[in-house]
């Protein structure tokens, strides 16, 4: 999953976006308001985080053009401002959760969950197709039958991407775009490596190519 993270303070961005990189999100990550419409509309994520004392333009108004503009992109008001108004503003204006700092990252990345899960139409914590189930928590996938394994952060970002439409095909730009952030180097056999992996750990019939199109898992059965 990829997320943009907008917030000016250079030890609080650095502390989220190693935090969030090593729960396997890719983060792409904005100092300030500027640029987010371009950014939204040149990449999708996933999830945006929001920090609301910005800059030039507050997050107030960063969050109205966003909504505004009929994104509704899950989006998750972090700040330093306790204020009721501020809280009610954020919430009313268009964020899906509010967090005041300074969090924990365990709960960050709890919160970042349980907003995914209900924009995703589901309360269950767990992904799945009937085949595969994953623990977007503990990073362990599991087929009927056997243990289950633990995954390596890409590994849990590619079979994620392929579980959330479970059916679609994913072609591998797509999935780059889910698993790497700026700055990521990519080399350009990354997914087909990822999927090996997968597939040896998985059995090779969890993830299924499409000659040419890209890779995709079975429709929930
Ligand atoms: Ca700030």
């Amino acid at each position: 999953m990829r997320v943009l993270l907008i917030e000016d303070d250079a030890m609080i961005g650095e502390a989220i976006q190693a935090a969030l990189r090593d729960a396997s999100y890719a983060v792409d990550w904005l100092g300030s308001g500027h640029g987010v419409a371009a950014t939204l509309a040149a990449q999708h994520y996933d999830l945006v985080l929001l920090d609301l004392g910005l800059p030039g333009a507050d997050g107030h108004q960063v969050l109205a053009a966003i909504r505004g503009g009929g994104d509704a992109v899950p989006l998750l008001v972090i700040t330093a401002r306790d204020s009721l108004d501020d809280r009610l503003r954020g919430l009313d204006g268009g964020a899906d959760d509010y967090l005041l700092k300074p969090f924990a990252m365990a709960e960050l990345l709890a919160r970042m969950r349980a907003v995914l899960r209900r924009k995703g139409g589901s309360a269950a914590p767990l992904l799945g197709n009937g085949v595969v189930t994953l623990d977007p928590a503990t990073h362990l996938a599991e087929v009927a039958g056997q243990p289950p394994v633990l995954l390596s952060n890409r590994e849990f970002a590619l079979l994620q991407a392929l579980l959330q439409r479970p059916g679609a095909i994913l072609s591998r730009s797509d999935l780059e775009d889910r698993i790497y952030g700026w700055g990521d180097e990519v080399e350009s056999n990354a997914v087909e490596f990822l999927i090996h992996g997968l597939r040896r750990k998985l059995g090779s019939a969890v993830i299924r190519n499409v000659r040419g199109a890209g890779w995709l898992v079975a429709r929930n059965s």
